[in-house]
């Protein structure tokens, strides 16, 4: 995925790149499909350096990190990066730190972004998603989804907030049955 800086007359200047999802070679777990990629960027100009900053729009389908089905999402994450020949850091040695740039490849200012866009989506992969913020997820004891099906596992563990509430009712009701 490259970033041509030579197509631009004058910075600062927009652009919206259409990512090729293969040409990212995504491997995550629970990433089912990546279906399209997009990013909107910002650009400054800056002696020889290029700042970057925008937004990567990724259309997957990737498993609920809950009841692991697949679903559709769409994520946005913030990117924010330098674009420069590498040459110029090249004195700089352990101190620099090349996760914030895109080199130029080429010997042109044309910016390779795939690792930036890949660690970008990754980024937001692993944020465990959720088909829905209410998914039940899976029964730990026999694995039925427990959003299409119920089962008679004896799992059920009484959240500690409402063990008091119940204790409560079930009073209450003693007390109807005494009166
Ligand atoms: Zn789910
Ligand atoms: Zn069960």
């Amino acid at each position: 995925m490259i970033l041509d800086l030579r197509q631009f007359e004058s910075f600062p200047a927009e652009i919206v790149l259409t990512g090729d999802s293969g040409s990212l070679n995504l491997d995550f777990q629970g990433l089912n499909e990546l279906k399209s990629v997009k990013i909107e960027l910002r650009m400054q100009e800056s002696g020889e350096e290029y700042f970057c900053q925008g937004t990567v729009h990724a259309s997957v389908n990737v498993e609920c990190s809950r009841c692991l089905t697949g679903f559709d999402k769409q994520f946005e994450n913030s990117v924010d990066f330098i674009a420069c020949s590498e040459s110029l850091h090249a004195d700089e040695g352990d101190v620099f730190d090349s996760e914030d740039y895109a080199f130029f490849v080429g010997g042109d200012i044309q910016a390779d972004i795939t690792d930036i866009v890949r660690q970008s989506i990754i980024l937001s992969l692993s944020l465990k998603p959720l088909c829905s913020e209410d998914c039940k997820g899976l029964c730990a004891q026999c694995g039925v989804n427990l959003n299409e099906q119920t089962c008679s596992c004896e799992t059920e563990k009484i959240d500690p907030r409402w063990e008091s509430l119940k204790k409560l009712s079930e009073q209450t009701t003693e007390n109807k049955e005494h009166s």
